[in-house]
């Protein structure tokens, strides 16, 4: 498969990144019965430590040869990775939410609040409330207990709206590294838009989770690789 060309076929390129693109956590940063901020902040720091990993390389390359199409990216990713490769933010929406933003543990508004400036504060040991009911503050992404879900609503919103564009367009959908965690987020709406749109064509690669629906036979490539791999050994 030559990935290249085939993005010149197409007007519009939607991108589903999934579980195959977010970076790993060593065991001790992992989240206990109870959730903790702290731990959170550790995998901040540890994120911000390790930049240049083959995925960072990976979204470069994909940037790199969408610079000049018309595309929208919808990431499980957490892990804000994608915001520092040159792909448009105002193209990316990220459901899941990320290590950027806190919100209030018990969602008593729908505000949320930039990390960045509370991390002075946060480094001289003070614990982050809410400024509205006092309780504690948590990151804003799917991990933590309640998860307030407002904060990617705007994006999200341009999202649909790009969607409903792709109509009889020539839409490529191509997914990488989408697991079933979160199915009805990327990859059951990209099989339903394939299916719906005569000139679509879904691209999806996946370690072991790459078979195509018997309904998408004809118009889906299936491709059993490492996500990255496959974009690092595409974009040379
Ligand atoms: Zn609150």
């Amino acid at each position: 498969m030559e990935l290249n060309k085939i993005l010149d076929e197409y007007d519009m390129i939607l991108l589903g990144i999934g579980e195959g693109f977010e970076e790993e956590f060593p065991e001790e940063m992992k989240q206990g019965k109870e959730y903790s901020l702290e731990k959170d902040i550790q995998r901040k720091n540890y994120l911000e430590e390790h930049k240049n990993t083959k995925a960072d390389l990976a979204y470069q390359k994909l940037a790199e040869g969408l610079k000049n199409k018309n595309y929208f990216v919808v990431t499980l990713c957490q892990d804000d990775k994608i915001y520092h490769s040159g792909l448009k933010k105002e193209r990316i929406v990220a459901p899941c939410g990320s290590y950027s933003f806190l919100q209030c543990t018990n969602v008593c508004s729908s505000d949320i609040y930039n990390f960045e400036e509370m991390k002075e504060s946060i480094e001289k040991g003070e614990s982050p409330v809410c400024p509205h009911c006092k309780e504690p503050l948590v990151m804003n992404r799917i991990g933590v207990p309640k998860y307030s879900e407002e904060g990617y609503l705007p994006q999200w919103n341009l999202y649909t709206k790009w969607i409903q564009g792709t109509l009889n367009k020539k839409l490529l959908l191509l997914e990488l590294g989408v697991g079933m965690k979160y199915p009805s987020v990327i990859r059951w709406p990209f099989e339903k838009m394939c299916y719906i749109n005569e000139k679509a064509r879904l691209v999806r690669v996946n370690d072991y989770l790459h078979h195509m629906t018997e309904e998408l036979k004809e118009k889906g490539d299936s491709v059993q690789e490492n996500p990255v791999e496959f974009v690092l050994n595409q974009f040379v």
